[in-house]
């Protein structure tokens, strides 16, 4: 029996890109101020990278230079989001799931802890977590394991819903915990998790 459900939130409770235009103007500014040494072609991939993976990441990937880390790193440390915001039409499906939920997200935390503000969701969580890698080396998986330990969950009394196989399904699998993939775009394969759904409802089944 699944007795907990852990989710990620971006891309996984609302779509990044209905927020991301405004949201990231400024930091693309930033970039495109200090591209020296980047192809066009490059800045393009990098800003697109940015709405679905940690800054950090994509800056060291793409070799932005310490400069330009460091301003952007600033700005963002600073960036909120305080327009309406709205999840997916299925999240209402999560809502009525019968299990303890979990939020764990990662990057910056006031940006995090702003958007889980605008989509008004903290009240269907037991508790939300911010991983921010401006702060802490830890991962999701350091989270997954203390939320285990913390309610005194079993590894197969629990799920992980996310859209990244590259964060959550990894560091889940990496700690034992089964995985869901929502791709709602059928962008994936079913062998990168142990499930693959393309709806929040689907995840019903899976619990019982
Ligand atoms: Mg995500």
């Amino acid at each position: 029996m699944i007795r907990a459900l852990i989710y990620d939130l971006d891309n996984t409770i609302y779509p990044v890109k209905s927020i991301s235009d405004g949201l990231f103007d400024g930091l693309y500014k930033l970039i495109d101020d200090n591209a020296d040494g980047l192809s066009l072609a490059s800045v393009e991939a990098a800003k697109e990278e940015i709405t679905r993976r940690p800054f950090q990441k994509v800056a060291d990937e793409f070799g932005f230079s310490d400069e330009l880390k460091e301003e952007a790193t600033e700005y963002l440390r600073g960036l909120t989001y305080s327009k309406p915001m709205q999840a997916y039409d299925d999240y209402r499906y999560v809502k009525t799931l019968d299990a303890d939920k979990f939020l764990v997200t990662t990057g910056f935390v006031k940006l995090q802890n702003s958007k889980v503000k605008m989509l008004g969701i903290a009240a269907d969580f037991k508790q939300v977590y911010v991983v921010d890698p401006d702060s802490t080396e830890k991962t999701k998986r350091h989270i997954f394991t203390q939320i285990l330990e913390k309610y005194n969950y079993k590894a197969e009394e629990v799920l992980i819903v996310g859209d990244d196989p590259e964060s959550e399904i990894k560091e889940a699998k990496a700690v034992g915990i089964k995985t869901v993939l929502y791709d709602p775009e059928k962008r994936y394969t079913a062998a990168d998790a142990d499930y693959r759904i393309t709806n929040h409802r689907d995840v019903g089944e899976l619990i019982l």
